[in-house]
């Protein structure tokens, strides 16, 4: 277990908060601010405990170079409309400097200042320790808030951990509540869905889950790669040749650790990979040659519907078609909403599932909807978060 901000006193310290306010913008304005939302109950915690609160965020790719056009500016004069303190915008091109050292060093108790964007600086995303001391010697305690860079060494993210007390804001302890509850002690049956594109990104998160869920699902274009391994005509479906060996072996493996497996009994198919394609049905061992998968079909839903319906935890990481077309989206439409009337701790994996949830409008009926996609994949593959292993332990 990690410490929060609750297990160390911040009152009259200067807190240091990695956030992830790399938020949507167009035009200079900002598009959806949840990102920044997530943060306020950690923000808020630290300024109602009588903190000066030093906020610092990537946004965009500015590639270690000064751009304006990736200026933390709009987002800072956002905050303050979401918070209601003073809130100083430490406009430095080297984030930080004399000059911000100063405004620091003046910030006082319940005041909020955000630093220029960290990947204005080239050392950065190389975790460069010189970096790191300097965002370090601007406070006296430093917070990682920002999952979604969590997967990420960067000097922000776990390089400065080793200059101050390193501790956790809410939004990661949420993360890592419901990510390791529902991967390291779940409720069960344990059913874990999995889509997306590719066998080939997902690898390790099946390795991962067949020692931990009691079923796993799959659907998406990966779906193909099993079907073709067992035989099955794909048509022009998505596949991977040079992984029909794995997907063999992965089905076996889960038959030896008493694993239900459950994939495609049949697909919406498209004539061609476009939103006004001609569609058909089709059972998983009669898909006609030239048509592609792009959704499971109503016979699969109803199977997967089924097999959510009596979980104790449920864990969904990709798309089940291609739900970004109308035609296809039935598939991640039915599975988000058998998550949604579903009484079991629902997961959802950050990325496209969690945006055909928000697509759905179900975010309020998720148990929880991860904030990072990469950062949770990554996490489910058993793998140790460097922004999370350089907090303090309990
Ligand atoms: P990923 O980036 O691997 O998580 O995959 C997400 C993408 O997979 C989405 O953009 C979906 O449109 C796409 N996708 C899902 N199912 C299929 C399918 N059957 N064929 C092609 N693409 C798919």
């Amino acid at each position: 277990m990690k410490k929060t901000v609750r297990d160390i006193d911040v009152k009259g310290r200067k807190v240091i908060v990695r956030v992830d306010f790399n938020v949507p913008m167009k035009e200079g304005v900002i598009t959806d601010d949840v990102r920044m939302t997530a943060a306020l109950p950690t923000i808020n915690y630290l300024l109602e405990n009588g903190a000066a609160v030093i906020l610092m965020s990537h946004l965009g790719r500015p590639k270690g170079q000064p751009k304006p056009e990736f200026s933390l500016k709009p987002v800072a004069e956002h905050l303050k409309e979401l918070v209601g303190c003073p809130v100083i915008f430490a406009a430095s091109d080297l984030v930080v400097d004399d000059c911000v050292k100063k405004q620091a060093e003046d910030l006082k108790c319940g005041e909020i200042m955000v630093l220029e964007n960290l990947r204005f600086r080239p050392e950065e995303e190389k975790n460069g320790e010189e970096f790191s001391k300097e965002l370090a010697s601007l406070a006296d305690i430093y917070v990682n808030d920002a999952f979604g860079t969590a997967h990420r060494a960067h000097a922000s993210t776990a390089g400065i951990a080793a200059f101050l007390p390193a501790v956790s804001g809410f939004l990661i302890e949420k993360e890592l509540k419901f990510l390791g509850e529902a991967v390291d002690s779940p409720r069960r049956p344990f059913v874990a869905i999995l889509g997306g594109s590719k066998v080939s990104d997902k690898i390790a998160v099946i390795e991962n889950l067949l020692d931990k869920a009691d079923t796993v699902i799959i659907g998406g274009g990966m779906a193909y790669t099993f079907l073709k391994a067992n035989g099955c005509p794909i048509g022009a479906s998505l596949c991977e040749e040079d992984r029909l060996e794995l997907a063999k072996e992965l089905q076996k493996k889960a038959q030896e650790k008493g694993v239900r497996f459950l994939l495609p009994v049949d697909s919406k198919l498209g004539d061609r990979f476009a939103e006004d394609c001609a569609t058909a049905f089709a059972d998983s061992e009669t898909m006609p040659e030239g048509w592609m998968g792009l959704d499971i079909g109503p016979r699969t839903i109803d199977l997967y519907q089924k097999a959510v319906k009596d979980a104790g935890t449920v864990l969904w990481n990709g798309p089940m078609g291609v739900f970004e077309f109308k035609a296809f989206e039935d598939g991640t439409r039915a599975v988000a909403q058998a998550l949604a009337e579903s009484s079991a701790v629902t997961v959802v994996g950050g990325g496209d599932s969690a945006a055909a949830i928000k697509k759905f409008g179900l975010e309020d009926r998720i148990s929880h909807v991860s904030t990072g996609g990469g950062a949770s994949l990554e996490y489910l593959e058993g793998k140790v978060l460097p922004g999370v292993a350089a907090l303090q332990d309990k």
